[in-house]
């Protein structure tokens, strides 16, 4: 059923390999590291959530109920919530991604720094993490991203554009395969009864 998006997946993984390679000076991940994972949105196309979700069975039971007391619980902090709801990602479990090879794009690209268009202009995005000393922190001078720190690592600049989900669907791969990704919510939203 998912044969032509684990391809997809195989070669997506490969271009991130070269992506983290070209960038490593300024790259901290290693297993246990989550910071990633504790505060966000993380957006999900209902192909890779049902991808995501085909995993789910092989998990063990009490993991599998941990998952949906996590889901729960943050679907009513959700609905209690006026502005935009950031969260732990409910798959994160004793600080490791339980459904890991089954992760998401954007997951697969966290870390990476890249040029995003905001009002017309590309503007430098840098990892969350790049605030408590992690990825790209090197590249930071009192808050502000220093263009010239890039070079200084020898490091081109970021990757030159957007790491989004929308970018993976629509730019990298365009027409080569004929995948259907579906609508895109935050990760929260495929498990609301109310959406
Ligand atoms: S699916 Fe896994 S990698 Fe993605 S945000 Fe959740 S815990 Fe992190
Ligand atoms: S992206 Fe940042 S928070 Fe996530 S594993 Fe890498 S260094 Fe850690």
């Amino acid at each position: 059923m998912f044969e032509l998006y684990e391809k997809y997946l195989e070669v997506i993984d490969k271009y991130l390999e070269k992506c983290f390679e070209s960038q490593s000076p300024f790259i901290h991940c290693k297993i246990g590291c989550t910071d990633c994972c504790e505060t966000g949105e993380y957006p999900f196309s209902r192909l890779e959530a049902e991808y995501l979700m085909a995993g789910f069975p092989q998990l063990q039971p009490e993991i599998q109920n941990q998952i949906k007391n996590n889901i729960k619980y943050l679907l009513r902090q959700k609905s209690e919530c006026k502005g935009r709801f950031l969260h732990r990602c409910p798959f994160l479990i004793d600080k490791k991604c339980v459904l890991y090879e089954r992760r998401g794009l954007t997951c697969r690209a966290f870390g990476l720094a890249c040029f995003e268009t905001v009002d017309g202009k590309k503007v430098v995005k840098l990892p969350e993490c790049s605030r408590i000393g992690l990825n790209y922190s090197e590249v930071l001078d009192s808050g502000e991203v220093d263009m010239s720190k890039f070079q200084l690592y020898g490091v081109t600049g970021p990757i030159n554009h957007s790491l989004s989900l929308n970018y993976f669907e629509r730019e990298i791969l365009k027409g080569v395969t004929d995948l259907e990704f579906g609508e895109i919510r935050p990760i929260l939203e495929w498990f609301n009864p109310n959406h």
